[in-house]
């Protein structure tokens, strides 16, 4: 694996960087305060091309590679989870997926607003009674002439209130467990969708995080995604490289705790000198930056996989439950260099650690990510 950047990869991280600093940063503690981040990010995150990331270009894309999207989305990490996470679920588990399996025909009505940001979308798997199990949901599409009517209801949907469209998950056939759940492309305002706003989040308090509950949907059948019976194989796609961009946003956790502790240690004086002499909390430092280095690695390399076309998801897994495990370790040992200044909003390493907890949750729990390697390690499924 080359761990040189091309000159477009490095061009891409600048302007992300760039980008991070000038529109999300300085806004992050108070869209976090309000619980809502200013929606005009959104446009302006389509116009950087950062939302057409490794979509192809005459769907609306900006191309480019999975070693791109990882760098630009470490950065998005690295400024506000709540605005990373917006992407990853409109670009990475919809759009990706939409251009990955689509029609040609979905493809030319999804991916132009998706990547412009015109149009957000949101990935509806979890259910109310499904969450690590989700092979097992219960929303029902029952086809009924040249459409469906679902019935059913979807917990935790990321950007659920601010969507356009919903990738959505619901069990088609008579077929036990995942083999019966198809994928469908349902815009939000289909009569009989509604959204309610899920409130108090511990962290990514600035994302319009949603219940949604299906009641007598009509989707007609072209809105299928992939034929009927292939929807939990679009979902364990979508997810597998969706994790990839969890591990991303997490090393830019990682590295702002990194940033925010270090400047914070090279300034603070205790006992006649700057706390950054003592030698406890350089180790408190050091821990950061060694999980900033290893997280960042595992991710590369996945993208690396995904890029040459390799197998990738077991080192999906890998990454994913690396880095969100060390970017909890890493804003927690930043908050500890804080001392009591960083248990108070006016300073960021209290909402990194907020943050970076449901990394640890979503997207496949740690325990499930243990499951998933296990299984290659062994060829044992243990679920
Ligand atoms: P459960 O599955 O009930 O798990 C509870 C505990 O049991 C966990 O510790 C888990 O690891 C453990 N456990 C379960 N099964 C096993 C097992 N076999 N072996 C060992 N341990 C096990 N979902 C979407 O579809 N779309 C989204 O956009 C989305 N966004 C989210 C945003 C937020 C802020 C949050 C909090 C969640 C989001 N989710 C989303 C849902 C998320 O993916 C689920 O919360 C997650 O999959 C876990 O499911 P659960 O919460 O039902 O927990």
């Amino acid at each position: 694996m080359n761990l040189e950047l091309s000159e477009e990869q490095a061009a891409a991280r600048q302007l992300a960087e760039d980008f991070v600093d000038r529109e999300i940063t300085p806004h992050a503690a108070a869209w976090d305060r309000a619980e809502r981040v200013d929606r005009g990010i959104v446009k302006k995150l389509g116009e950087v091309g950062f939302l057409g990331l490794t979509v192809p270009e005459e769907y609306g894309g900006s191309g480019g590679d999975h070693l791109t999207y990882a760098l630009v989305t470490e950065e998005l990490g690295r400024g506000d989870s709540a605005v990373r996470g917006i992407v990853s679920v409109s670009l990475g588990l919809v759009a990706k997926t939409v251009a990955a399996w689509g029609s040609e025909e979905q493809k030319r009505r999804w991916l132009p607003p998706l990547t412009s940001g015109e149009a957000v979308g949101c990935f509806g798997l979890t259910e109310p009674g499904t969450g690590s199990d989700a092979g097992n949901l219960t929303t029902r599409a029952v086809r009924d002439g040249d459409s469906y009517v679902v019935n059913g209801s979807k917990m935790f949907i990321t950007n659920g209130t601010w969507a356009d469209v919903v990738l959505l998950f619901a069990r088609t056939g008579g077929a036990p467990g995942h083999k019966g759940v198809s994928a469908f492309l349902v815009p939000t305002d289909t009569p009989g969708l509604e959204r309610r706003e899920i409130h108090g989040k511990l962290g990514l308090r600035g994302q319009a995080t949603a219940e949604l509950v299906l009641q007598d949907v009509r989707v007609p059948a072209d809105a299928l995604l992939a034929p009927e019976g292939k929807g939990f194989s679009v979902a364990m796609s979508a997810l597998a490289k969706g994790r990839m961009s969890v591990a991303a946003g997490c090393v830019g956790i990682a590295r702002a705790a990194l940033d925010a502790a270090v400047g914070h240690a090279t300034e603070r004086e205790q006992f006649g000198r700057t706390i950054a002499h003592h030698q406890l909390v350089q180790e408190l430092l050091t821990d950061i930056a060694v999980d900033v280095d290893a997280a960042r690695l595992l991710t590369w390399r996945v993208a690396d996989l995904i890029d040459r076309g390799e197998p990738f998801a077991t080192e999906a897994s890998k990454a994913k439950l690396f880095a969100s495990e060390a970017a909890v370790r890493a804003a927690n040992n930043a908050l500890q260099v804080f001392g009591g200044y960083g248990y108070i909003d006016e300073y960021p390493v209290g909402k990194l650690l907020r943050d970076a907890r449901v990394m640890t949750l979503y997207e496949g729990t740690s325990q499930i990510q243990k499951l998933v390697i296990g299984r290659a390690l062994t060829g044992v499924s243990a679920f």
